[in-house]
């Protein structure tokens, strides 16, 4: 396996200028999520040059792909790709560098494909991680139903083996009173502003008996028309956040309650929408973990511990709940450069972020070819999942 390896190495480091390449085009024509249609086209030619076979627009959405490169009977180990990029700020969370990391592991896999334990290789595309749950519509589709498990890196200001992440679900608040003169008949009307405020109370009060870990954050979204006008409709958005899936419901379910108590005091009617797009929270797999980490101490990097203080939510964390999965951070920009920020925009095509892209990729490849040359640990991984929670 060491030669194997020492050979991943020299294939990332004799791609070294393409990749980067590619990461700063994308990073030059920043897509927002589901509009990524250069981005997936460039990632899907540039791995159907190094011999995958490409399947464009899979689970039925436009700017996914599926890279396959077969070497016989055996696990089915993917690397995801993310390309989406944030409105007015382009590629401030480095989205440019997950996804030349994974084309440039899958390149490097097929470069050394000859030397390769059976198996199967997976690079997959998957679009709108800011907010549009591609990787939820990829699962629904079917993409993750025979892969074994799969793996990912993120941009950060440092290295790190593991990050929870919260799940969240979004929910709408709309509350339907009725409108009257606010002076001359005030008792004629039901006031859905009352109950939007009192949601708001009712919401302050349940904090004080809710983990740590929960985050609750709510705007209004309609208020009413004018002071001399009884509101009759109003509304509020909530997203809800815990660190588990049970939990982060349970959390919902009295927020919700919240909502129709308030709906109950007021009298208005209250309308109910949950978004569809639950973004979950991150399982963690130790022996996947295990693996990357020998992989990036191999190379002379060691990652620090995690800040559990800092905690945010995507749709790796969906695809963590149904197979093993993970998402090491790697150091793309200096210390104290937070991910979304314009500095962090700026870092992700610097001389660091090369460094860093060209590590995650050798680190991913190096993990899946362990993974290939030893079902047993794939099984390991996966016992580990279905025992977790
Ligand atoms: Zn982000
Ligand atoms: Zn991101």
């Amino acid at each position: 396996m060491s030669a194997v390896k020492d050979a991943i190495g020299r294939a990332v480091d004799g791609l070294a200028d393409e990749l980067e390449s590619l990461s700063h085009r994308i990073h030059a024509n920043p897509e927002l999520g589901y509009q990524e249609v250069q981005a997936s086209g460039w990632l899907s030619n540039f791995l159907a040059a190094k011999g995958f076979e490409v399947e464009k627009g899979v689970a039925g959405v436009e700017t996914a792909f599926r890279a396959t490169l077969e070497t016989g009977e055996g696990p089915t180990i993917a690397i995801l790709c993310e390309y989406d990029a944030l409105p007015g700020i382009g590629h401030a969370c480095g989205h440019n560098v997950i996804a030349t990391s994974g084309a440039g592991a899958g390149a490097a896999l097929a470069a050394v494909r000859a030397q390769l334990p059976r198996g199967r290789i997976q690079v997959i595309g998957t679009p709108a991680e800011e907010g549009g749950g591609g990787k939820i519509k990829l699962i629904e589709g079917g993409v993750f139903k025979d892969v074994d498990c799969a793996m990912m890196i993120h941009g950060f200001d440092r290295y790190v083996l593991h990050g929870d992440l919260l799940g969240i679900v979004r929910v709408n608040f709309d509350f339907t009173g009725k409108a009257a003169h606010a002076s001359a008949d005030p008792w004629e009307g039901v006031n859905a502003l009352d109950a939007v405020i009192q949601t708001f109370t009712a919401v302050s009060a349940l904090r004080q008996h809710v983990r740590p870990d929960v985050r609750i954050h709510g705007i209004i979204t309609n208020g009413g028309q004018a002071p001399n006008i009884i509101p009759e409709a109003a509304s509020a958005t909530f997203y809800i956040r815990a660190a588990t899936l049970d939990y982060m419901w349970e959390v919902y379910r009295r927020v919700v309650a919240c909502a129709e108590g308030a709906a109950r005091a007021t009298g208005a009617q209250l309308r109910t929408v949950q978004s569809p797009t639950v973004y979950e929270p991150m399982k963690f797999n130790e022996t996947l973990v295990g693996v990357f980490k020998a992989n990036l101490e191999r190379q002379g990097v060691t990652a620090e511990p995690p800040d559990p203080i800092r905690l945010g939510s995507s749709d790796i964390g969906n695809v963590s709940q149904v197979i093993p999965a993970i998402q090491p951070y790697v150091k793309i920009a200096e210390a104290g450069t937070a991910i979304h920020s314009r500095a962090f925009a700026e870092a992700a095509v610097t001389p660091l972020a090369r460094r860093g892209l060209l590590t995650a990729a050798k680190t991913m490849a190096m993990t899946t070819a362990d993974l290939l040359a030893d079902p047993a640990l794939v099984r390991r991984a996966k016992d580990e999942f279905a025992a977790s929670r």
